[in-house]
C-alpha cells in the first residue's frame, strides 16, 4: 500500500503572549498531528495545544543542550513522510533570525509538501509591548532588525559605520551577549554617546522588564538589572518615548502569571477575562471527562426516565452526557414533559436551557449542600434522579438524607486527573493557580506531585474548591461568590495594580 505523505507547515508562534498568535496558526495547532516547538515559544501557546497529540520539544533535551538543527530538519522530514501533518512552531517569525530557511531545504530536497505562515516577530512587538513605537515621524523613518550573532557564534559582521548612517532605529536580536561590544561599536562609529537605548527582556509576558539608558550607560545599567535573555537591544531615539507610552504593565491585571487549571476541552472563560485585563494566562488542563459504559443500572435508569419526579445537575458537563446518553438509549427530551429540574449554579442552569430547558430550581449560592438543602425544603415526595460525576462530592447527599428526600445518585461519566501530555506544567514565576473546582484543585496536585503546595496561592471558586486547596496546604484565597465574574472581580481587587 503507498503511504500518503504528510505535510510541514512552518509557523510563527509570536513572542509569548498567546494574543498575539494568528488566527492560522491556532487553527494548525488544534488540527497538526506533531507539533514540534522550541524554547522560544511562549507557555501560554503551547497551552493552546490540544492533549492527546504528538508533541517534540526540540528547545531542550538531557543536559540541556538544543536538539543539533540537523536533526530538526530530520524530524521534520520523517514525520511528514510517515503521513503526518507536523506544526513546526517556532517564536516570532520563522524567517526572522528563525533558521526557517535551513529547515525547508531538506523538505524542498525530497518534494516534502510545507507552508509558512508568518508570525509576529518579537522585533517589532516586544517593543510595541513596551510603549515604543519602531518608527516616529518625529525622530526616526526606518528601522533595521540586526542579528547580535552569527553562524559561527563568532563576531558578527556588522557594518556600524553603516549603521550610524543609516540614523533609523536599530533593533538587535540575540544581542544580550555581545551588548558590550555592539555599544562600543555604534560608539567608535560616531554614535552620539547619548542616543538613547534600551533592553526589553521577556517581552510580551507578564515578567517582561526593560532598561531604558544612553547607548553610553546601557550596559552597566542592563549588567545592574541582570538582564537575561531572551531580550532585544534597541538603540534609536524612539526609546526615548517609552515611558510616556508605556501601558502593558498598567492593566490591571498586566503584571500577574496566572495558572488557569481548567477542564480539559473546554474553552476557558475565566481565562480569557484574565486575559482582557492584562494577565499572562497559562492553561494547565486538568481534568477531563469519559462517559460511563453502558451498564444494566443505566439502561434501567434511561428505560423509566419518565418516572423521576426531578432531576439534579450538578454541572454542565452532567447536562451535557445525560442528553447524550438519553438519545444513546433511544429517546429524547420528549419524554421529559413531567420532570422538574434542578440546578447547581448558573452555568448548568445555562447549558440545560441550551437544550431548551428552563431549570425549575437553583440555590443562591452555587454548591450542592445549597441545592441539597433547597430541595428539601420544598417536600419532594417523589424521587430525584442525580445523573452525575462518578467521583461527585457528598454535600448534595448528605442535604437530601437530612430532609428525607428519595434519591438514585447514577454515575453517567467519570472524571479523569491525568493530564494526557505534559507540555505545560507548573512553574514557579506563576502568581497564583485560578481553581474553579475542587476536581481541578484534586487534578493539579495529581499532575504536579513534586510541587511544595505550601508556596502555591490558589485562588478559589466557593468553598468546596477551597477546602480541598486546603487540604494540600495551599496559601488560599476565596471569591465571596462562586461565580467566574465574581472571581475575575476578586481577582483584580486583591491583586491588581490599585
Ligand atoms: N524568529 C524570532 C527571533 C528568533 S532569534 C522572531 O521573529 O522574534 C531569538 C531572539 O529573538 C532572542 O535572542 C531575542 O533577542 C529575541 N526574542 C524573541 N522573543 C523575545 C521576547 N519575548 N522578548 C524579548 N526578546 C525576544
Amino acid at each position: 500500500m503507498e503511504n500518503k505523505i504528510g505535510k510541514v507547515w512552518l509557523v510563527g508562534a509570536g513572542p509569548s503572549d498567546p494574543g498575539l498568535l494568528t488566527v492560522k496558526a491556532l487553527k494548525l495547532i488544534e488540527e497538526g498531528d506533531v507539533i514540534v516547538y522550541d524554547n522560544l515559544v511562549g507557555q501560554g501557546v503551547l497551552s493552546l495545544v490540544p492533549s492527546g497529540k504528538e508533541v517534540i520539544n526540540v528547545g531542550k533535551i538531557a543536559g540541556n543542550h538544543p536538539v543539533p538543527q540537523d536533526e530538526i530538519n530530520l524530524i521534520l522530514l520523517n514525520k511528514a513522510l510517515e503521513g503526518k501533518k507536523v506544526i513546526r512552531l517556532k517564536g516570532g517569525d520563522p524567517f526572522v533570525f528563525g533558521r526557517g530557511g535551513e529547515e525547508l531545504e531538506l523538505l524542498v530536497d525530497n518534494n516534502i509538501p510545507f507552508e509558512v505562515v508568518p508570525g509576529i516577530t518579537s522585533a517589532v512587538s516586544v517593543p510595541a509591548y513596551n510603549g515604543i513605537p519602531v518608527t516616529h515621524r518625529d525622530f526616526t523613518s526606518s528601522f533595521h532588525v540586526i542579528t547580535g550573532h552569527t553562524k559561527k557564534k563568532d563576531e558578527a559582521d556588522v557594518d556600524y559605520d553603516a549603521l550610524v548612517r543609516l540614523e533609523g532605529t536599530l533593533i538587535f536580536l540575540m544581542g544580550v551577549g555581545s551588548m558590550d561590544r555592539i555599544c562600543k561599536g555604534l560608539i567608535d562609529a560616531g554614535m552620539d554617546k547619548n542616543m538613547p537605548a534600551a533592553v526589553l527582556e521577556k517581552g510580551t509576558r507578564a515578567s517582561q522588564r526593560k532598561v531604558v539608558a544612553t547607548v553610553s550607560t546601557l550596559v552597566e545599567e542592563s549588567q545592574k538589572a541582570e538582564i537575561k535573555t531572551p531580550a532585544i537591544i534597541m538603540v534609536g531615539k524612539v526609546c526615548q518615548l517609552s515611558d510616556s507610552f508605556e501601558w502593558a504593565s498598567k492593566r490591571p491585571l498586566g503584571e500577574l502569571k496566572i495558572g488557569v487549571s481548567r477542564p480539559e476541552k473546554k474553552a476557558s472563560k475565566l481565562a480569557g477575562k484574565l486575559a482582557d485585563l492584562g494577565a499572562e494566562v497559562v492553561l494547565l488542563p486538568s481534568i477531563y471527562s469519559v462517559a460511563e459504559e453502558d451498564s444494566d443500572i443505566l439502561k434501567s435508569t434511561f428505560e423509566k426516565i419518565d418516572s423521576y419526579e426531578w432531576i439534579a445537575f450538578t454541572s454542565p458537563t452532567a447536562v451535557e452526557f445525560f442528553f447524550e446518553k438519553l438519545i444513546g438509549y433511544g429517546k429524547d427530551s420528549r419524554c421529559l414533559s413531567g420532570t422538574k429540574f434542578a440546578v447547581v449554579g448558573k452555568g448548568t442552569h445555562n447549558k440545560l436551557l441550551s437544550y431548551g430547558i428552563i431549570s425549575d430550581l437553583m440555590p443562591e449560592t452555587f454548591t450542592g449542600e445549597a441545592l441539597g438543602k433547597l430541595m428539601s425544603d420544598k417536600h419532594i415526595t417523589g424521587t430525584v434522579l442525580i445523573p452525575r460525576s462518578k467521583i461527585g462530592g457528598s454535600e448534595l447527599l448528605n442535604a437530601l438524607d437530612a430532609g428525607n428526600i428519595k434519591y438514585e445518585d447514577v454515575a453517567i461519566y467519570d472524571t479523569k486527573y491525568q493530564n494526557a501530555n505534559n507540555i505545560v506544567s507548573y512553574t514557579e514565576d506563576i502568581d497564583m493557580m485560578a481553581f474553579t473546582s475542587a476536581s481541578t484543585v484534586k487534578s493539579f496536585v495529581e499532575n504536579n506531585k513534586n510541587i511544595d503546595f505550601a508556596k502555591v496561592k490558589a485562588v478559589c471558586i466557593g468553598t468546596e474548591t477551597a477546602k480541598e486547596a486546603t487540604n494540600h496546604g495551599m496559601e488560599i484565597f476565596v471569591s465571596p461568590r462562586a461565580t467566574i465574574d465574581e472571581m475575575v472581580n476578586y481577582i483584580e481587587k486583591e491583586f491588581g495594580i490599585k
